[in-house]
């Protein structure tokens, strides 16, 4: 334990990146280490072992590379699929678009199955696709962050387990790993991807993969060459291998501070006595109820149609009627307090995100979601209180024209500008 305290600053409540510890930024300010040194490489070992106990996997490979989640978007589509072949995408937001035209850059051919706002892909429209085709790949958004969806990874493993064998089970969980509960061996997950800023609770720079032996097994026995260099799992696998061995090894330099910072969240994640993995799972449904009791307090609605389909680590809420995200979100703003608007295309103007991750979650004594709470309460206020008021200008506006100094002309152009703000 350093004695090091982070400088004040803004609460960082998005879904990501997120508040972190400040042990997590005392690590990642020591002088750069050297990537093949003997003082780094234990650590990366470390780092690379922990990866393995927060997705519960025993077997499972990780990857760690300088880079954000959307390089494991490319890692996957680059080693696991060829051109022309078949890959089913479970898309319930943005992220799942994103996923989709990364597969596609690489040739894949995607089928997506599109929920509708604010929904998860059923388990029978699930099966009914894999009864319907093959393919190489089943993948989905674990919380798609445009929409607080979570989609049901124990289902969606076992459907693809009796259903399609063969295929390999992909979940993007940038936004979920560490925040909502993920096993890999026994819910028949091949790949995960992450990265360090979300649930994970570092800063951002890591791509965080994990591909099991059998995807692992998939890449190397392809045909096509991999359509990349540096995501190529070929030219990193030794030097995963390598590190946590305790050899040095080199292909392309990682982040070394930011390891050591990502190592620092990790022991935190998977070695606190007081607090084990399933504790901080319940710990994050707890802080979402929080949230969530407070927008129904508000009389607001999430974005997320299903309790069942609702992500623990982050939040989407629709702003009332008459009001938009940035009434809200620039309010918490001024109240240093950051939270963010909407991403999904069609409904981005619709709703906000509040994100309640790692520290904010695990943490009370932080009171950061005290604060969230309480400045959404003001915030909601103020902006309701502002719009009467606007709305009680443009009224004025509208008394009769013997009471406006100017012509009946003027009071309707009042109205038009007074309904624009
Ligand atoms: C944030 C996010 C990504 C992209 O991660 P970057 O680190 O921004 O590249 C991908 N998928 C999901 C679900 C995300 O939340």
């Amino acid at each position: 334990m350093s004695t090091f305290k982070q400088a004040p600053h803004n609460l960082l409540v998005i879904p990501g990146p997120i508040e972190v510890s400040d042990e997590v930024l005392y690590a990642n300010a020591l002088p750069p280490l050297a990537h093949a040194g003997a003082e780094f490489i234990p650590l990366m070992g470390d780092a690379i072992r922990m990866t393995r106990e927060v997705v519960f996997t025993q077997t499972g490979q990780p990857f760690l590379i300088a880079g954000s989640g959307t390089l494991g978007w490319d890692q996957v589509a680059a080693n696991l699929i060829e051109p022309g072949e078949d890959a089913l995408l479970l898309n319930c937001g943005y992220f799942g678009d994103s996923f989709a035209d990364c597969l596609r850059s690489y040739g894949a051919n995607v089928h997506e199955l599109r929920a509708d706002f604010g929904k998860a892909v059923s388990q029978h429209e699930l099966e009914a696709a894999l009864k319907a085709k093959k393919y190489k790949l089943v993948c989905f958004t674990h919380v798609d962050t445009s929409t607080a969806v979570l989609s049901d990874a124990k289902m969606i493993g076992e459907v693809a387990k009796r259903l399609a064998p063969e295929s390999l089970v992909i979940l993007d969980g940038v936004c979920s790993v560490a925040s909502e509960e993920i096993r890999m061996d026994a819910w028949n997950i091949d790949v995960v991807v992450s990265a360090s800023q979300k649930g994970l609770g570092a800063p951002p720079g890591i791509s965080v993969v994990v591909a099991s032996q059998k995807a692992l097994k998939v890449a190397e026995t392809r045909k096509a060459p991999v359509a990349g260099y540096y995501s190529s799992w070929k030219r990193w696998l030794p030097i995963m291998h390598a590190y946590e061995a305790g050899k040095p090894s080199y292909f392309a330099t990682p982040p070394t501070n930011l390891i050591v910072s990502y190592r620092q969240a990790l022991l935190e994640i998977t070695k606190d006595p007081k607090l084990t993995l399933e504790d901080r799972f319940k710990a994050h449904i707890h802080a979402a109820d929080r949230i969530r009791n407070t927008a129904k307090e508000l009389g607001l609605k999430l974005v997320p149609a299903d309790a069942h389909n609702t992500a623990n680590g982050m939040t989407a809420i629709y702003v009332p009627e008459g009001l938009a995200p940035s009434d809200i979100v620039s309010r918490m703003a001024k109240k240093g307090i950051v939270v963010t608007g909407g991403i999904h295309k069609e409904n981005k103007d619709k709703y906000f995100r509040i994100g309640h991750m790692g520290v904010t979650a695990v943490n009370p004594e932080r009171g950061d979601l005290d604060r969230v709470i309480a400045g959404l309460k003001e915030s909601l206020a103020e902006a309701k209180a502002s719009k009467q008021a606007s709305q009680a200008k443009v009224e004025n506006h509208k008394l009769p024209a013997w009471r406006s100094p100017s012509a009946p002309l003027g009071g309707s152009r009042s109205i038009a500008v007074a309904a624009k703000l």
